[in-house]
């Protein structure tokens, strides 16, 4: 989403005359509003916010270095850099948000957000990645970084000169750290920051570094005991923190667009596994594999990429997917309905238009398609119509309580019977015990997943279990395997 430079109020300009301030208040290099209407807009977004109970996010933002990239440059080329930084800011940014140059190459951005300021920790983020791409001056690529320091209303200060000072102590403490960073001023939020920043760090360099790894969870037929196939979870060894659980990373993966190279490392994974589990004799065993929205509406393209595009009249953003995807299962020699993608419904309707073009391409070559957590989203049985879905995975949050909760139990029975009618086969997430199982096989549920089965284990157990069978804890009514 592209930002605003002048920053509104439920919809009214704080600036309405804009035509006759343009001298005053607005920057002539950058078209940004200068360091006179920053301060005025900062103190009366601070007296809304005081009505409202707002919070307020101020950016600071150094370009690192300036002064020799403009000496090396020049002044006019100095000036575009200027220009293009401002754009690449604004991008970074949402409608609400504003963004003014104070001068030089400092540059500052009012955040207003509801609750929490988490949210300015991720804008910091965004625009650091956004800076990693190099700006093109005259046909050379330039790269710069920025320092970033945080300041926040009401924790900080209640008024904007201190705001802005905190902000300016914070942004030198970022320099001090060694420039392309942030930092907050409060020193909780700033201890918070730094994990992120640490956990990003490292995050870029795991893949190279081999540190994720898959576990798989099987998941078993009810009707007749058959293990169908397993989903693929992944894990991150970090050195010195132990094994770390998806929720705690994969947000970050999203934030700073690893998730592209790292999910297609998890389909590439995944297919290489159904190749050894097929050559060592085990049997064609299913892979579900989690896929995040961004990983379709976000890729890196390369030059190859972006011809075939242009000639072929496609869908750039989903191609590179598309193209992993189908490359991982060629160069296994995989038949394509081994391979099965779970999306959540969130990731489903965040690009619905674009999401239903790829997924009915990957579908017409025989992935299969699953819906996530079904029920905790904007749940609506529409999705089963509009897209290519083979099944529904109920949340665990329902099956946790099916046993002792009529509304769970009423709404797990009416998804089953509803994707029944559609023809779409259903799964139970998170099955923990005996009396979950025996409701799910009379309702008449196609399928289990949990702990009641198996936690997800490394390769090699599943093999084992795969050979051996599954010993349920206390056999259900009629012995399954
Ligand atoms: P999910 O896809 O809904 O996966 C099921 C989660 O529930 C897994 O957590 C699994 O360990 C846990 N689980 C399974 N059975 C039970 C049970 O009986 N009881 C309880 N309490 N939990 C159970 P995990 O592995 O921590 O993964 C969490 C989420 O992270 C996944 O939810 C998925 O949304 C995401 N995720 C995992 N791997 C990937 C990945 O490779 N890519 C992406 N984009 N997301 C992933
Ligand atoms: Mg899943
Ligand atoms: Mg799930």
């Amino acid at each position: 989403m592209t930002g605003s430079s002048g920053i509104f109020d439920d919809g009214i300009p704080i600036v309405a005359d804009r035509q006759n301030n343009v001298d005053l208040h607005y920057d002539a290099l950058t078209g940004l509003p200068n360091r006179a209407l920053f301060y005025e807009s900062l103190r009366k977004i601070i007296k809304q916010a005081e009505i409202n109970q707002r919070i307020i996010s101020v950016l600071f933002l150094d370009i690192d270095n300036f002064r020799k990239i403009n000496e090396t440059l020049g002044h006019a080329l100095g000036d575009e850099l200027l220009r293009q930084f401002s754009l690449r800011l604004l991008e970074c940014l949402r409608i609400r948000d504003m963004t003014a140059r104070l001068g030089g190459d400092d540059f500052a951005c009012i955040l207003v957000t509801p609750d929490g300021s988490g949210d300015a920790g991720v804008v910091a983020s965004k625009i650091r990645e956004a800076l990693r791409q190099p700006f093109e001056l005259q046909g050379r690529p330039i790269s710069v970084t920025a320092s970033i320091g945080i300041s926040v209303y009401p924790t900080d200060s209640l008024d904007a000169d201190t705001l802005v000072k905190n902000g300016d102590t914070a942004m030198h403490r970022s320099k001090k750290a060694g420039r392309d960073t942030y930092r907050f001023f409060t020193s909780e939020m700033n201890a918070r920051a730094i994990k992120r920043l640490d956990q990003e760090n490292a995050l870029r360099k795991a893949l190279d570094r081999n540190e994720f790894v898959l576990h798989y969870q099987p998941k078993m037929e009810l009707s007749g005991g058959r293990i169908t196939g397993v989903e693929a979870l992944i894990r991150w060894n970090r050195p010195g923190h132990g094994s770390i659980a998806p929720l705690e990373f994969i947000s970050s993966l999203e934030q700073t667009g690893l998730i592209n190279r790292v999910g297609a490392w998890v389909i590439d994974s995944a297919c290489r596994q159904i190749a050894a589990w097929r050559d060592s004799g085990i049997g064609e065993i299913p892979i579900s594999v989690n896929v995040s929205g961004r990983q379709f509406s976000q890729s890196t393209l390369n030059g190859d990429v972006i011809r075939a595009i242009q000639e072929n009249d496609v869908d750039p953003e989903m191609l590179e997917f598309e193209l992993q995807t189908e490359r991982a299962l060629r160069e296994n020699s995989i038949d394509y309905d081994l391979l099965e993608l779970e999306l959540t419904e969130s990731s489903l309707t965040a690009h619905a238009n674009k999401t239903i073009s790829i997924l009915r391409r990957l579908k017409v070559l025989g992935i299969q398609i699953s819906i996530d957590d079904f029920g905790t989203g904007y749940s609506s049985l529409v999705y089963l119509k509009r897209f290519p879905v083979d099944v529904l995975k109920i949340d665990r949050s329902f099956i946790m309580n099916v046993t002792t909760n009529p509304a769970d139990a009423a709404i797990t029975t009416a998804i089953i019977d509803m994707a029944h009618s559609l023809d779409v086969k259903v799964v139970a997430e998170g099955v923990e015990t005996v009396e979950q199982f025996d409701f799910l096989r009379m309702r008449g549920c196609d399928e289990i997943q949990g702990y009641y089965l198996a936690k997800p284990l490394p390769a090699n157990e599943i093999s084992e279990l795969l050979l051996g069978g599954i010993k349920l804890p206390k056999p259900a009514q009629s012995p399954l395997v």
